[in-house]
C-alpha cells in the first residue's frame, strides 16, 4: 500500500534529494523555516527541487511536483537564524493539492509507485553500470568517495543502487530530477548508464589535458634540474657562469632587433653548455661581443642649420668653390631627407687634392661620425663581407668593422680608392661593394661572419678615386662623379699658409712664433721639392721643417727658427726637381707635349731623329697602341703633304724614323700627343727648330685635323708650373678654359687650333 501523507514542502535549490541517501543542507528562507516548524510535528518533510534556483520568492509553479519524502534526523541552529538539516531520503512522492498554510507550502505527498521492469534487463544494466563504476573509480578522479564506493559494493537492489550512484555523481541538476521522476527502474538504469559513459569520456579528456600539462611541467623541471646541475659543475670547475649571466643581461637590455637578439641568445645558450677552456667557447664569446658592440639604433642627429654646416665646410678648405657649392646643395637635401636615397658622391682627382679631407669635412658639417676604408689592393670579397664563423680566426668584413668603429648607424662612410679594387678567384669585391651601395639592398646587408642582416641604409657613402677608367662600370653608374683637379702654385702656397703650416705646427707642438717659413722658401718647396697636382708632398715637407724646428728649439738656445731659401737645402736635402721638364732652347726634332696622368698633368718631351735606312719607323719609350697609331698617322700626314713643307718624297724611302718619348720606364698612351709628334717629325725632316716657349696637346687625323683631348685643366697647370707661356690646344677644347684657374688663364697664351698647319706655324721657327 503506497504512502500518502500531508506534509510541509521544502523547496531545495540547485540539488535533488534521492531516497536511500542521507543528505545535509542549510535552510534560511522564512517559508523553509516555517516548513521546519511544521515538520516538528510530522518528523517528515517533503523535499522538492526548485526549478529556478536563483529565485527567492516562489509560488507553487516554481516547485517540481516530484520530490522525496525525508525523515528528519537532526536540526541544528546556525547563526543568523538559519538551520542545518540532516535527513534521510525515504521514498519518491508526487505532490497533490499544494497549498499555502502557516507560512509554508504544504501538499499531500503520494508515494510514486515504481516498477522494476524486466529482471533480465535489470541484471544486464546492473552489470554495465557496475563496470562503468569501476572504470570511474579506477580513473581516480575522485567522483566516488571511498565510503560511497564501499556502500555501492554492498548494494544489491537496483533501485537503491541508482539512487546512491546518481546522488554521488556529477550529473546536471535537471538530469538528476529526471532520474528521480522516472517510475521504471530499468529506465533509470539506462539514464544512469548514459551519464556514466559521459563521465568516462570527460575523464578521458581530462586525463589528456593533465598529461599535456604535466609534460610541459616535466620538461621545465628537467631543464631547470639540468641547468642547476650544470651550474654546480661550472662552480666545481671554478667557473661560476657569471660571464654568461652578464652576457644574457647585456643582450636582453641591448637595442638589437628581435631577430638578432634571438640569435644572440641561442648562441649564448650554446656557449653556456661549453667549458670555458674550449676554443668554441671563445669563438662564440667573440661573436657575441661583436653583436653587442655594433650600433643597431644609436644615431647622431644631423646639424639642423645649413648655414652652420656650410661654415664648417668653408673653414676646412681653401678654394674648391664649385665643389663646395655642389656639397652645399647635397647637404641641404640631406638635411631634408635624412640621407634616404642620397646620391653616392665619388670624388675623382689626383692624390693630395683634398678628396678625403672634403669627405671628412662633410661628416663634420653634418655632425656625423666619419669612417674611412681604403679599398686599395682589396682583392678578396671576404675583406668586405667577412669570413664564415667556422673559419679559424674568422672576422667580420671591413664594413661591419667600420660600423663598430663609428658606433652609430648613420656615419659618413668613405671608400677610398675605389679605382684600385681588383678581382681574383676569391670573388669580386666590386660585387659586394655594389650591394653595399645599393639602397634597395643595403638595408639587409649580409656579412658572412655576422650571419644576421645588418641595416646600412642610413649610412652616407662617399667614394674617392684617382681615375675613372679602372672603376667597374656598374659601380661607376651608381655614383655621382665630382672632379677635383690639381692646384696652381699660388693655390698651393695659400693652402700651405692657411691650413698646412698651422696644422703641422700644432701636430708638432710648436707655436706660430717659434717657426717662420719665408715666402721664397715656400715657393722653392713647391717648385723644386714637390712635383704634384695636390699638396700631399708639400704637407710632408712642411712636416719635415717642423720636426727640424723642434730639434733646433730643443736646447732653448734660440727662441725662433726661421726657414729661408738659404737653409732650405740643408733641411730638405738637394732639390729634387728642376720644375717640370721643358725644352731649354729651340731644338730640332724635339717638341714639348702635355700629358694627363692619374697624378695630375705633366710635360712630355717627344724626340725624333732620322737616319739613313729603308723607310722604317721605330717607336720607343713604352708607348701604348693608341700612341703608336697616333705617331704613324702623323708620319703619314707629313709624308702625303711633304711637298708643301719642302721635303723631298724620296727622303721617306731612304730614311728610318725613330720616335722616342723619354722616361722610358713609365707607360704612356693616348692620342693627345698626336700634334706634338707631328711637330717633332716635321722639325726633324725640315731641320727647322721647335720653339721652346710652346707646349701643345691635341689629337691628329690623317687629313691634318686637330681633335679635342681630355684633362685640359691638369695639362694647363703643368705648363704653368713649368713656366711655359704658350699652349696650343684643340679649338674644341676652348670651352674647357672656364675650368682653369684665373691666374693660369691670365698668364698663359692659349692658342686654339683646328688643323695641324696652324700648329706648325705657331710652333716651328720659320714656318
Ligand atoms: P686625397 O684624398 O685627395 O689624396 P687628402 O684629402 O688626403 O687628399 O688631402 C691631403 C692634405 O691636403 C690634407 O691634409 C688636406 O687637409 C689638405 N688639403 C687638400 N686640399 C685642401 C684645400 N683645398 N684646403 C685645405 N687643405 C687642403
Amino acid at each position: 500500500m503506497a504512502n500518502s501523507q500531508y506534509l510541509p514542502i521544502i523547496a531545495i535549490r540547485g540539488r535533488v534529494v534521492f531516497p536511500h541517501t542521507s543528505v545535509t543542507f542549510d535552510v534560511g528562507r522564512s517559508i523553509s523555516l516555517a516548513a521546519l516548524k511544521m515538520a516538528s510535528k510530522t518528523a517528515c518533510l517533503f523535499v522538492c527541487a526548485q526549478r529556478d534556483s536563483a529565485k527567492d520568492e516562489i509560488d507553487e509553479s516554481d516547485i517540481y511536483p516530484v520530490g522525496t519524502v525525508v525523515a528528519i534526523r537532526q536540526i541544528s541552529k546556525l547563526p543568523g537564524g538559519n538551520a542545518r538539516l540532516q535527513c534521510m531520503g525515504l521514498y519518491r512522492a508526487v505532490a497533490r493539492d499544494i497549498s499555502f498554510n502557516e507560512g509554508t507550502f504544504t501538499a499531500i505527498a503520494d508515494e510514486l509507485v515504481c516498477r522494476q521492469g524486466d529482471p533480465g534487463l535489470v541484471e544486464a544494466y546492473m552489470r554495465t553500470v557496475r563496470a562503468c563504476e569501476e572504470r570511474i573509480t579506477d580513473g581516480g578522479e575522485g567522483v566516488f568517495t571511498p565510503s560511497v564506493t564501499v556502500a555501492l559494493k554492498k548494494i544489491t537492489d537496483a533501485d537503491e543502487y541508482v539512487d546512491v550512484c546518481a546522488n554521488a555523481m556529477k550529473i546536471p541538476f535537471e538530469g538528476k530530477q529526471k532520474i528521480l521522476e522516472c517510475p521504471v527502474v530499468t529506465e533509470r538504469l539506462a539514464m544512469l548508464n548514459s551519464f556514466m559513459e559521459n563521465e568516462i569520456e570527460i575523464m578521458g579528456y581530462e586525463r589528456k589535458i593533465k598529461a599535456r600539462v604535466r609534460e610541459s611541467v616535466d620538461k621545465n623541471q628537467k631543464e631547470y634540474y639540468l641547468r642547476e646541475q650544470l651550474k654546480a659543475i661550472h662552480a666545481e670547475l671554478g667557473d661560476d657562469g657569471e660571464e654568461t649571466d652578464e652576457l644574457e643581461e647585456k643582450i636582453l637590455s641591448s637595442d638589437m632587433p628581435e631577430e638578432v637578439k634571438n640569435k644572440a641568445l641561442k648562441e649564448l645558450s650554446r656557449m653556456s653548455r661549453m667549458q670555458t677552456s674550449s676554443p668554441d667557447y671563445n669563438v662564440i664569446r667573440i661573436y657575441l661581443d661583436w653583436l653587442l658592440d655594433l650600433p643597431w639604433t644609436n644615431a647622431t642627429a644631423d646639424t639642423a642649420k645649413l648655414s652652420d654646416a656650410v661654415k664648417i665646410l668653408n673653414k676646412d678648405h681653401y678654394g674648391l668653390e664649385k665643389i663646395k657649392k655642389r656639397i652645399t646643395e647635397y647637404i641641404a637635401v640631406l638635411q631634408r631627407t635624412g640621407g634616404v636615397n642620397a646620391p653616392i658622391l665619388c670624388f675623382v682627382g689626383p692624390p693630395g687634392v683634398g678628396k678625403t679631407s672634403v669627405a671628412s669635412s662633410i661628416a663634420r658639417a653634418l655632425g656625423r661620425k666619419f669612417v674611412r676604408m681604403s679599398l686599395g689592393g682589396v682583392r678578396d670579397e671576404a675583406e668586405i663581407r667577412g669570413h664564415r664563423k667556422t673559419y679559424v680566426g674568422a672576422m667580420p668584413g671591413r664594413i661591419i668593422a667600420g660600423m663598430k668603429k663609428a658606433g652609430t648607424v648613420n656615419p659618413v662612410f668613405l671608400f677610398d680608392e675605389v679605382d684600385k679594387i681588383s678581382a681574383d678567384m676569391r670573388g669580386d669585391p666590386a660585387d659586394a661593394l655594389l650591394e653595399v651601395l645599393d639602397p634597395a639592398q643595403n638595408n639587409t646587408f649580409q656579412d658572412r661572419y655576422l650571419e644576421v642582416p645588418y641595416d646600412l641604409s642610413r649610412v652616407l657613402f662617399i667614394t674617392t678615386a684617382n681615375t675613372l677608367e679602372t672603376i667597374p662600370a656598374p659601380l661607376r653608374d651608381r655614383m655621382e662623379i665630382i672632379e677635383l683637379g690639381g692646384y696652381t702654385h699660388e693655390e698651393k702656397a695659400e693652402i700651405a699658409k692657411r691650413y698646412l703650416i698651422p696644422k703641422k705646427l700644432q701636430a708638432n707642438g710648436l707655436t706660430k712664433s717659434e717657426l717662420s717659413i719665408s715666402e721664397g722658401a715656400l715657393n722653392t718647396i713647391i717648385e723644386c721639392y714637390t712635383m704634384e697636382a695636390g699638396v700631399r708632398n708639400l704637407e710632408r715637407k712642411i712636416d719635415a721643417l717642423c720636426r727640424r724646428a723642434a730639434v733646433e728649439l730643443a736646447d732653448g738656445k734660440i727662441k725662433k727658427f726661421s726657414v729661408t731659401e738659404k737653409n732650405l737645402e740643408d733641411i730638405l736635402g738637394a732639390k729634387r726637381y728642376d720644375k717640370d721638364e721643358k725644352l731649354r732652347r729651340d731644338e730640332v726634332g724635339a717638341a714639348c707635349g702635355l700629358a694627363w696622368t692619374a697624378y695630375g698633368g705633366a710635360t712630355l718631351i717627344i724626340e725624333v731623329s732620322k737616319m739613313q735606312g729603308k723607310g722604317e719607323v721605330l717607336l720607343t719609350g713604352k708607348l701604348g697602341d693608341v700612341m703608336k697609331e697616333s705617331a704613324r698617322a702623323a708620319i703619314s700626314y707629313i709624308r702625303s703633304n711633304c711637298e708643301d713643307y719642302g721635303i723631298d718624297v724620296s727622303a721617306f724611302e731612304t730614311t728610318d724614323i725613330h720616335v722616342h718619348v723619354p722616361e722610358g720606364a713609365t707607360p704612356k698612351d693616348g692620342p693627345s700627343a698626336g700634334i706634338t709628334m707631328a711637330c717633332a717629325i716635321l722639325s726633324a725632316f725640315t731641320g727647322k727648330p721647335v720653339k721652346s716657349s710652346v707646349a701643345m696637346t691635341g689629337e691628329i687625323t690623317l687629313r691634318g685635323k686637330v681633335l679635342p683631348i681630355g684633362g685640359l685643366k691638369e695639362k694647363a697647370l703643368a705648363a704653368y708650373r713649368t713656366g711655359i707661356r704658350n699652349v696650343i690646344i684643340p679649338e674644341d677644347n676652348e670651352r674647357d678654359l672656364d675650368e682653369i684657374p684665373q691666374t693660369v688663364r691670365e698668364n698663359i697664351n692659349f692658342i686654339p687650333v683646328s688643323d695641324v698647319d696652324t700648329v706648325f706655324r705657331n710652333a716651328i721657327v720659320g714656318m
